[in-house]
């Protein structure tokens, strides 16, 4: 069983009510600032992602749409990237979690 939370939507055109208190919202007047790597893919501002490695210093470049086509429009860009770093990562020292693996640095 799962669990339905959200309401079916109804066959007919929405109410006006709802258009209003949909643009009444506060937040359809700009979207919260989010810093870029916490964006999803489709939100990015540009069409080719660039990530660095601050331990092994590799740059990684992908275009956003392979990434979308890879991952999907709602992937966050964070998760993305980490995964292409960690691909050729060569600090792998397999000790604590911090230690192991790429440190992205977003460009921005
Ligand atoms: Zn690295």
């Amino acid at each position: 069983m799962v669990a339905e939370t959200s309401t079916p939507v109804p066959d007919q055109p929405l109410p006006m009510e709802w258009w209003d208190s949909v643009l009444a919202d506060p937040r359809a007047a700009g979207k919260p600032w989010l810093p870029i790597e916490q964006r999803r893919l489709s939100e990015l501002p540009r069409e080719v992602l660039r990530v660095e490695c601050l331990r092994c210093f590799r740059v990684v470049e992908i275009q956003k749409a392979d990434a979308i086509r890879l991952c999907g429009p709602h992937a966050v860009w964070k998760d993305v990237g980490q995964r292409l770093l960690d691909n050729g990562c060569q600090q792998r020292t397999g000790r604590r979690h911090e230690e192991d693996g790429c440190w992205p640095n977003w460009t921005r």
